[in-house]
């Protein structure tokens, strides 16, 4: 029996003294066979698969007797590739005894009393499949010598023929707790005192017993090796940081959080794992940390990370093996739940409406397979799956079914306050005090793993250079040797601005939040204030802000850059836009009361007196624009001049600015209704 299954975790089991206790007969056969060490001791993964292989031949009652006398066709699922061999080995030296020779293929037609057929397939072979290799079997069925297979999936990797004539289907189990203490004593002849905790037996591979158990060491010295093994191990790798102390992700982060949350109750038994959301697919360009993410949420939810890229699945030269690795990440997976897999560059794996039939027959095993596994995660539970693409629309849409991956959330690029925060959490201490909004602006378009990158080369610099990191040096980093403005520009900029800000501000079109100055030209971020945003005047403020950059740029300079016709989004392209909506989609134009459909409205902006109404009012702005500024002119030129002093002002510093120049929309308080009678 097996007496370590009880759980006496001191029971000398290997001094049992029951010669027909299968794990110690194949311990001692092993040791005996294994001759590269001491005669006392053998290896650890040789070790555990013969106590694994014990189990399952343990399992199935008189399977041991069957082996050694009788003609059973047995076959034994081993799930990952990377055993087939070992067991294979465990398999050849213990139940058949040492004199016992393989057959394979059917080469050898003279078959002694001890020989048998056995079928090693880890599925990294081309001929791995069950079109392969029939022959050898009825061959071997037909000396009447036992047959047995071995495969991580035996129905994808053994001959056909084979699985339709086996009469035992074995499975390998998984290292539990005493499995590991029974390796320990194997190997070093005492059995651990100390217990080893969960965590570690879950994330412990057969891979990691041969690193930490060793012949030298004290049973309680493996144990503690191996707890420092598993734990260096990526899937527990929890260094990074969590999911709460990152910014940015939207509703990604939202989910994520709720993730942790749920496995939080799952595990406490407080909720089914039919109710989690399990399966989501993160869709963004590369380096909006997409796998960072995956690895914060395991880290939240202190749960391993299973982390695998379709790209390493298709490093196989064969289609076989790359379905090896697809079914042995996702065991792995199975074996650590509850746990996170990770599936980078998802895409990788074509959409098969879009295949030419050449390869539609190739990506269709591998897409179904895929799929097998995702459904398998709902009846699995413990499982959740991330996977992560740039291209949502190469994804395969069966893969995004109910059930799969079927939530999909977008982590677009970071916005100025977002990259502030990033710069926060990657510059930590340094610069505490310093305001990173204008390193956020001077990185806008820009994602995570660029300000990573800019932080680190501007610490790195600073060492060199054995001094302090400053913003500037940041800021450098970021323009990495883009020229800065030339001098006439930068003031060109710096006008341009202001003149936005003092017109806006004069006419209560926005709050200002900041005002740059980049080595790209200007921004003014503003809040827009609601309140008259619906309103004919309101409307026509606001073309009058934007505007009044150009206005402000020739009332000071005298002459105006290109900068606000600039682009789509440029100041005079929304100025038009907005004075077309009140001409003809508003009902605040001539024409009255109408609604101009897209395509109407194009139309009608061919007529020449449409356009001219549509002159008529952004000229009206504009020289409402230019009225302001030239009333404000000394508002202007003070936040002008200090914007191009320092690249930035923040809403504290316009504050301060504004307080001290007041700006108004009128010079003479008499006035009052210049400013709607303006905007008429
Ligand atoms: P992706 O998988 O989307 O290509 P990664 O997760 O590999 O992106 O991100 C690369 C690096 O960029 C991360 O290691 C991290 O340092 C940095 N990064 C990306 N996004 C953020 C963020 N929101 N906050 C902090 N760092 C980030
Ligand atoms: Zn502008």
């Amino acid at each position: 029996m097996l007496a370590a299954e009880a759980g006496t975790n001191n029971s000398p089991l290997l001094r049992s003294g029951n010669p027909n206790d299968p794990i110690e007969m194949l311990i001692d056969d092993l040791s005996s066979a294994d001759q590269s060490q001491e005669r006392t001791s053998i290896r650890a993964d040789l070790a555990a698969v013969a106590v694994l292989v014990a189990r399952a031949i343990e399992g199935v009652e008189g399977l041991t007797r069957e082996l050694r006398r009788n003609r059973p066709v047995v076959v034994l699922t081993t799930h990952v590739a990377e055993v087939v061999s070992v067991v294979a080995k465990v398999l050849q030296t213990c139940s058949f005894g040492l004199e016992a020779k393989a057959v394979d293929s059917g080469r050898s037609s003279h078959t002694s009393s001890r020989s048998y057929f056995l079928s090693e397939r880890d599925g990294t072979a081309s001929d791995h499949k069950p079109e392969r290799g029939n022959d050898g079997i009825s061959h071997a069925l037909h000396a009447r010598i036992p047959i047995v297979g071995v495969a991580p999936d035996p129905r994808r990797h053994l001959p056909r023929d084979l699985l339709r004539a086996a009469e035992y289907h074995l499975s390998l189990g998984q290292l539990d707790e005493s499995a590991i203490a029974l390796v320990i004593e194997a190997v070093t002849g005492t059995h651990p005192t100390a217990g080893i905790a969960d965590q570690i037996v879950r994330a412990a591979d057969i891979s990691d017993l041969v690193l930490a158990i060793r012949a030298g060491r004290s049973a309680n010295d493996c144990v503690a090796r191996l707890e420092q093994v598993v734990a260096t191990k990526g899937t527990f790798d929890h260094r990074g940081p969590a999911l709460e102390e990152l910014a940015g992700y939207g509703a990604a982060r939202e989910w994520g959080l709720n993730l942790v949350a749920d496995l939080r109750d799952y595990r406490a038994g407080r909720l089914g794992w039919d109710c989690i959301e399990k399966g989501l697919l993160l869709v963004g360009p590369p380096g909006v940390g997409k796998t960072q993410f995956a690895k914060a949420v395991a880290k939240s939810a202190n749960i391993p990370l299973v982390s695998t890229s379709v790209a390493d699945w298709n490093a196989a030269a064969f289609l076989s093996g790359t379905l090896a690795a697809i079914k042995s990440c996702f065991a792995q997976a199975r074996k650590l739940a509850p746990c996170i897999i990770f599936i980078d560059e998802l895409d990788g794996i074509s959409d098969r409406a879009t295949l030419t039939s050449e390869y539609r027959e190739y990506w269709t095993q591998i897409v179904n397979l895929l799929l097998e596994q995702l459904a398998g995660v709902e009846d699995r539970p413990g499982v959740v799956v991330i996977g992560a693409t740039n291209h949502v629309d190469h994804i395969d849409a069966a893969i995004r079914r109910a059930g799969r991956l079927d939530r999909t959330i977008e982590i677009e690029l970071p916005d100025a306050d977002t990259l502030a925060q990033i710069f926060r959490y990657h510059l930590g201490e340094i610069l505490i005090d310093v305001d990173l909004m204008p390193a956020a602006l001077a990185a806008s378009g820009k994602t995570g793993a660029d300000v990573e990158a800019w932080v680190r080369r501007a610490k790195s610099h600073a060492r060199r250079e054995k001094s302090e990191l400053s913003l500037d040096g940041l800021l450098y980093e970021i323009r990495s040797g883009r020229e800065s403005l030339p001098k006439n520009l930068r003031r060109a900029c710096a006008v341009h601005e202001a003149g936005h800000l003092v017109v806006g501000v004069a006419l209560d079109v926005f709050a200002p939040q900041a005002l740059t100055v980049l080595d790209h030209g200007g921004a003014t971020r503003v809040e827009l204030s609601r309140a008259n945003s619906q309103t004919k005047a309101g409307i026509e403020n606001f073309i009058a802000a934007l505007l009044g950059g150009r206005a402000s740029e020739e009332v000071l300079l005298g002459q105006s850059t290109a900068g606000a016709g600039v682009g789509e989004h440029s100041d005079f392209s929304r100025a038009t836009n907005a004075a077309i909506d009140l001409e003809l989609r508003f009902g605040f134009g001539a024409i009255g009361v109408a609604q101009f459909s897209q395509r109407a409205t194009e139309m009608l902006l061919h007529d020449p007196s449409i356009v001219g109404l549509i002159k008529q009012r952004l000229d009206r702005c504009h020289s409402l624009a230019r009225d302001i500024i030239a009333m404000n002119r000394i508002a202007v030129e003070a936040v002008a001049r200090r914007l191009e002093e320092t690249g930035y002002l923040d809403r504290t510093t316009i504050g301060e600015l504004l307080k001290q120049y007041p700006v108004s929309a009128h010079d003479d308080p008499t006035a009052l209704s210049q400013k709607t009678e303006l905007a008429h």
